[in-house]
């Protein structure tokens, strides 16, 4: 089975919600670049402040910057048998350092990795950005309209008041579609070139994804 899967897909499009079962499931981390950010501005330190000027406008944030961070973060121990990555890389640029990256781990894309790319149109995204609601403590992510918490505004899994993401305003939302357009969507020839590239119909209820992304996984040698 592959041990390294790269998650492509417009903000939005529910690549946050499969990663997270993905990794339960197989047992190795999700590794999502945004969050490290929001942590790293979370804790004031140089990469955050940087990080945080970019975000607010709905750009990447610069290469240097996220490189150190996955660098540092697949190095780690609970590494050593896979991971996910989910939100990097987002340009061709951070594609091509990534493969440089990837000589800190004993695997390598073309043999080991499987990029996922999460088929969806881009329209109604905006609505679900908006409706987004985060767990603070877990991590946990609902939406008020198709997949609401038990209790208003309460994570039904440590029961934190949830919080709502300040770049999922409408505006900024906007902004970061551009930005996937732009930088983001050409990644997917990129994993096709690769020869490692699979598609995912993501404009279907968080179960049936959640199957049909299992199978995908389960079925590569
Ligand atoms: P996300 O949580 O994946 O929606 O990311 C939120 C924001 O973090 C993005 O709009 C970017 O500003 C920044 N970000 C996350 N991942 C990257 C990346 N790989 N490269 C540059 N900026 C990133």
């Amino acid at each position: 089975m592959k041990k390294v899967f790269i998650f492509l897909g417009p903000p939005g499009s529910g690549k946050g919600t499969q990663t997270s079962r993905l990794s339960d499931k197989l047992s190795i981390p999700h590794i999502d670049t945004g969050s490290l950010l929001r942590k790293s501005i979370q804790d004031a330190t140089e990469q955050g402040l940087i990080a945080k000027s970019f975000i607010d406008k709905g750009q990447l944030v610069p290469i240097s910057v996220v490189s150190e961070v996955i660098k540092e973060r697949i190095s780690k121990e609970d590494c050593k048998d896979g991971f996910i990555l989910d939100g990097f890389p987002r340009s061709i640029e951070q594609a091509d350092a990534l493969n440089n990256i990837m000589t800190v781990t004993k695997f390598n894309l073309k043999d080991n990795g499987l990029a996922i790319y999460f088929d969806i149109k881009t329209d109604a995204l905006i609505h679900r950005l908006v409706n987004r609601r985060s767990c603070p403590k877990c991590g946990t992510i609902y939406n008020l309209v198709s997949n609401p918490p038990k209790i208003m505004d309460y994570c039904d899994i440590c029961d934190t008041k949830l919080i709502t993401r300040d770049d999922d305003n409408e505006e900024t939302a906007l902004l970061r579609f551009k930005t996937y357009e732009k930088e983001t969507a050409p990644l997917y020839d990129y994993y096709k070139q690769m020869g490692i590239l699979k598609e995912l119909d993501a404009d279907k209820p968080i179960g049936e994804i959640w199957e049909n992304l299992k199978e995908l996984v389960l079925d590569e040698k």
